[in-house]
């Protein structure tokens, strides 16, 4: 590698990669100019009234002319103002008119000799020199100008990666250009105050390296960013470029792999010879592991992708960790990439984003809420009914609720719309004209209000938010929404337990009151034993198997594949365990939902009625009906 880069400056101005034309104000001005020269020839200070013809002849004859102006097209006449004060000039069209002239030099005038002053005038011809600036010299400069720009938005779009791919296999086709001025702060990222204060010291380190060096401390040379997908890697990498201003290489991780072999390498190297230049820089590897998934030792593996991850671990050592390049990288899948990035002297430390808890999703909301214009947002409100929602979900629920209002023609977004939009991400939009008919609207609506009276009557279960049955673009006919509280980091067996029954009160509903079953409880079926299963499989809370792990997941960022680690006998019987739980669950919301008919019947009556009823109103009537029973 080579190390005669030039010393580090502190504070210099971050290079600039390919500047364009720099004197663009300028350009537009002439070119401005010109145009308004062409398009008006005259621009005389006083006001040019049309007027017809024959207005004209009979000023000439009447004598109030004191001047006349032939151009091709038009005449220009001017005449004194009966009160001789101010002269008007005239515009009128030019007429084939032989006796014009004679007309002319016969009639009176208010000039002092008493004779009209009247010129033909000579059309100018252009200058060669002008003709060959505006048909020559200005379309090329104009092409050129229009080509730059179109080649820099295609390089930009395609992510800082050069176009030369297509005509040269050199190493030239692998040129990677660094943004080198990011707009992006810590500001920006809400919440991840972990995450930040990790990078924290990578900024002051790209700051100021001396200062490092001058104690002969080693900065890791590369970070790891892991969490699930939307939590804000790839924003924090450019936060982390932004606030240290410096250039930022960012490549994906797919792009080193192509079609050509050894591209890949070659790409990687020469990422790093540029870094090497530009120092102090950041490199930034999003998905990195599309290259640094474990090598496999089967014969025949990915070539192409194992000779890229080799060269990045020889680049990774190769280079002097003090000139002030940082590589970052992003994964979901951290189990998955090499051991060899991971050791110390690579990737070795690792910076965890998780998704957001119920007070990083209000800061998420706040920041994105300051681009769309508002009224006053009840932030809580909204943080809570988006439990589990990554920063990208939050900022797409928020762009939603802007859409939501436009279409309402409002001219702000409203808490309601945030509250709406939640729902249409969760669940679809809603089907307003989808016919139901009455048996099934009757069904729908005790099988949510069967879910919901099973939760309000187990203390433990989170108070119910909303039930509705619109119909959803997604296919549910309706919904019950829980809302917990607060950020719930552990949970008992409890309340397992009792979520499980509530995922079952729907259907223990359809059975009680309407003596049938539907299709509607498909995915609380696939809810509730998913629950079940990892209660015996991962969490250790059924007798039998008591703390023996049955199950490895595998993904966890991505939705997460569980596989069994145990015996198929085993398997056998805990599927028994499962149903045994499910059963026990599914009988008592039965039994809740048989002792409360009265309950059921009163608020399935209301929910029919209006379609959407608040957690507030379904209390109202569950509090006021078991009152009256104690
Ligand atoms: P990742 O790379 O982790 O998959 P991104 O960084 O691409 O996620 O995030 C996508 C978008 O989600 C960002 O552009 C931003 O608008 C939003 N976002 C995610 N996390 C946050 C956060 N913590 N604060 C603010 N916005 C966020
Ligand atoms: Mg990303
Ligand atoms: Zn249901």
């Amino acid at each position: 590698m080579n190390n005669t880069a030039k010393p580090e400056s502190k504070g210099q101005e971050p290079q600039q990669p390919r500047q364009g034309f720099p004197y663009w104000g300028l350009f537009w001005g002439i070119l401005i100019a010109i145009i308004i020269n062409m398009l008006f020839p005259i621009v005389g200070t006083n006001r040019i009234v049309p007027a017809d013809y024959g207005t004209f002849i009979s000023k000439v004859d009447s004598g109030l002319v004191k001047a006349v102006v032939i151009e091709d097209r038009q005449i220009l006449f001017q005449t004194a103002s009966p009160d001789g004060k101010a002269d008007s000039t005239f515009q009128t069209g030019a007429m084939d008119d032989p006796q014009l002239v004679e007309r002319l030099i016969n009639a009176s005038s208010p000039n002092k000799d008493g004779k009209i002053i009247f010129t033909k005038k000579i059309q100018k011809e252009n200058s060669a020199l002008m003709n060959f600036i505006l048909l020559w010299l200005l379309p090329c400069v104009i092409m050129i100008l229009v080509w730059r720009s179109v080649t820099r938005t295609m390089r930009s779009r395609m992510n800082g990666v050069g176009m030369g791919n297509f005509m040269s296999f050199g190493s030239s086709g692998a040129r990677i250009y660094a943004e080198s001025q990011i707009k992006t702060t810590f500001a920006d990222v809400a919440g991840q105050e972990e995450a930040k204060e990790a990078l924290k010291e990578i900024v002051e380190f790209l700051h100021n390296p001396e200062k490092y060096r001058q104690i002969g401390a080693n900065l890791p040379k590369g970070a790891l960013l892991v969490g699930p997908p939307g939590t804000g890697k790839t924003l924090i990498a450019r936060a982390v470029a932004g606030e240290a201003n410096v250039p930022f290489f960012s490549i994906s991780g797919s792009e080193f792999v192509q079609m050509f072999v050894g591209m890949g390498a070659t790409k990687v190297r020469d990422l790093f010879k540029q870094a090497g230049e530009k120092a102090p820089c950041i490199i930034f590897i999003d998905e990195i592991d599309a290259i640094g998934k474990k090598r496999e030792n089967s014969i025949g593996g990915n070539d192409e992708r194992e000779q890229t991850l080799n060269q990045l671990l020889t680049e990774m050592d190769g280079f002097d960790g003090n000139k002030g390049v940082v590589i970052l990288a992003a994964t979901n899948r951290p189990e998955s990439l090499d051991k060899a990035l991971l050791r110390p002297g690579r990737f070795d430390r690792r910076i965890q984003m998780e998704l957001p808890d119920l007070e990083g999703r209000k800061a998420i909301l706040e920041v994105h809420l300051k681009k769309v214009r508002h009224d006053d947002i009840d932030i809580s409100v909204v943080a809570r009914a988006t439990s589990g929602s990554s920063g990208a979900e939050i900022a797409n629920i928020v762009n939603e609720a802007a859409l939501r209002a436009v279409r309402m023609g409002r001219q702000s977004v409203t808490t309601a719309d945030l509250e709406e939009s939640v729902e249409t991400v969760m669940a679809g939009a809603q089907k307003k004209n989808k016919v139901i008919s009455g048996t099934e609207k009757k069904i729908v609506a005790y099988h949510e209000i069967g879910h919901a009276l099973v939760a309000a009557l187990q203390t433990d279960s989170a108070p119910v938010h909303k039930i509705t049955i619109v119909p959803r673009t997604s296919g549910a006919l309706g919904y019950t929404m829980q809302v917990d509280t607060e950020d719930q980091v552990l949970m008992s067996r409890r309340e397992l337990m009792n979520r499980i029954a509530t995922l079952t009160g729907g259907r223990a509903a359809e059975e009680v009151v309407c003596g049938t079953v539907t299709t509607g409880a498909s995915n609380d079926i696939g809810q509730a034993t998913r629950i079940a299963r990892a209660m015996v499989t991962r969490y250790g809370m059924s007798e039998q198997y008591d703390m023996m792990e049955l199950e490895t997941r595998n993904n966890v960022y991505l939705g997460g594949d569980s596989s069994l680690a145990c015996s198929a006998d085993t398997a056998a019987d805990v599927d028994k365990v499962v149903l045994g739980m499910i059963k026990d669950a599914h009988a008592k919301a039965r039994k809740l939902i048989s002792d409360n008919l009265d309950i059921m019947h009163e608020a399935a009556g209301l929910l029919m009625e209006k379609e959407t009823i608040t957690g507030e109103e379904f209390m109202e009537i569950v509090r006021r009906r078991r009152g009256a029973k104690e």
